[in-house]
């Protein structure tokens, strides 16, 4: 059995499942993503895990013990939420004891253990300002000391990274993994922004639906999409509709290509996969290629995209910046290896 455990969860709210069978093994250490669109069950999971909610049906135990049932005040779990939801009448260090004393802990060891926490979060001296005095970035900090200060068993994110700028968020990404690993806290973190659960966590659960689509690493994920919406919602991907000829053959864009021939179903390829080779190379082992011409190019910085058209659509290539990139209106070849197809079902409009 692993440290955390959630087996079978369901709630529902009225006729509608917001999380419908849910069931996740999380080791002791291990920082997992929730990860998935508005709507699909991320925050009610965490919020069974806290205890804030309910579930209808299933279990969660901790540490080889069942707490589905135990009220969220004796969970031991540091909940970090969207809003971070500071006291603004008291002082940052008064928001960061506010646990401890709820638990009776001594005076003496509050004060010592949030100058630690404070210390943890880069806050060292800022404990007697007001929220309202610091900074968004330094308001999440805040919260995670609080969270962090109880020594919880489970530290739980609910998208609170959400209300920073961009170049903060990035940063407080890396330095809330940096805490989390040096003090090999088990973490369970809900986002929608796929950069952060690639980046943030050991492994990723893609929710879809109120159920988990895939579990995995970023690897997995990324490269083995399992079902059509996690190829889709996870990173970008080229959709060239597959042909199927009276002998049975797949084809796209009038092409043969070596894939399944079901019906109605569609080819995915990651555009960093694809690379442009002249129309006369021949086909390498193991490689997939469809001809088309060039459309057009666009300089993304680290990378150009090529999107190439050919049989009545189009795809687009990424290619690495400082390779030449053929003209416009070039005839071209793009090649893949095989192995980076994946074949989906066409869902019902
Ligand atoms: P978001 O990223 O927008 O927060 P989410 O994936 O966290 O989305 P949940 O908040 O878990 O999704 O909601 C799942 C579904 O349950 C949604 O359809 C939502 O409207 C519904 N829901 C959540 N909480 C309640 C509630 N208290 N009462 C009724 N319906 C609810």
């Amino acid at each position: 059995m692993s440290y955390l455990e959630l087996a079978g969860l369901q709630k529902r709210y009225g006729n509608s499942v917001a999380v419908d069978d849910v069931s996740l093994s999380v080791e002791q250490g291990e920082a997992v993503a929730l990860l998935g669109p508005s709507g699909c069950g991320k925050t009610t999971t965490l919020r069974m895990l806290a205890g804030l909610v309910a579930p209808d049906h299933g279990a969660i135990s901790l540490d080889g013990a069942e707490i589905t049932r135990l009220p969220a005040h004796r969970r031991n779990m540091g909940y970090v939420f969207q809003s971070y939801a500071l006291f603004p009448h008291l002082s940052v260090a008064r928001n960061i004891a506010f646990g401890l004393e709820e638990r009776g802990v001594a005076r003496q060891e509050i004060a010592r253990r949030v100058d630690e926490a404070l210390a943890l979060v880069r806050l060292a001296g800022l404990g007697q300002r007001r929220p309202k005095e610091l900074s968004g970035g330094q308001q999440q900090r805040v919260a995670l000391a609080r969270a962090l200060v109880i020594q919880p068993s489970v530290l739980l994110l609910d998208e609170s990274l959400s209300n920073l700028d961009a170049k903060l968020r990035d940063a407080m990404r890396h330095e809330i993994r940096s805490i989390q690993r040096s003090l090999g806290i088990t973490t369970l973190f809900v986002t929608h922004d796929q950069v952060e659960a690639l980046t943030m966590c050991d492994r990723i659960a893609v929710m879809h639906r109120g159920r988990i689509a895939q579990i995995g690493g970023a690897e997995d994920i990324y490269d083995r999409p399992a079902t059509r919406f996690v190829a889709e919602f996870v990173g970008r991907a080229n959709v060239l509709p597959i042909q199927r000829d009276t002998q049975g053959r797949a084809s796209v864009w009038e092409q043969a290509l070596p894939v399944e021939a079901a019906m109605n179903t569609d080819l995915f390829v990651r555009p960093q996969r694809m690379r442009i080779v002249p129309v006369s190379e021949p086909v390498g082992e193991g490689m997939a290629r469809l001809t088309g011409r060039v459309l057009r190019s666009v300089f993304v910085g680290d990378h150009v995209e090529v999107l190439v058209e050919g049989g009545g659509g189009q795809l687009t290539v990424e290619m690495p910046s400082g390779i030449a990139i053929p003209a416009e209106g070039a005839e071209v070849a793009v090649v893949w290896p095989h192995a980076e197809s994946r074949v989906f079902a066409r869902e019902a409009p």
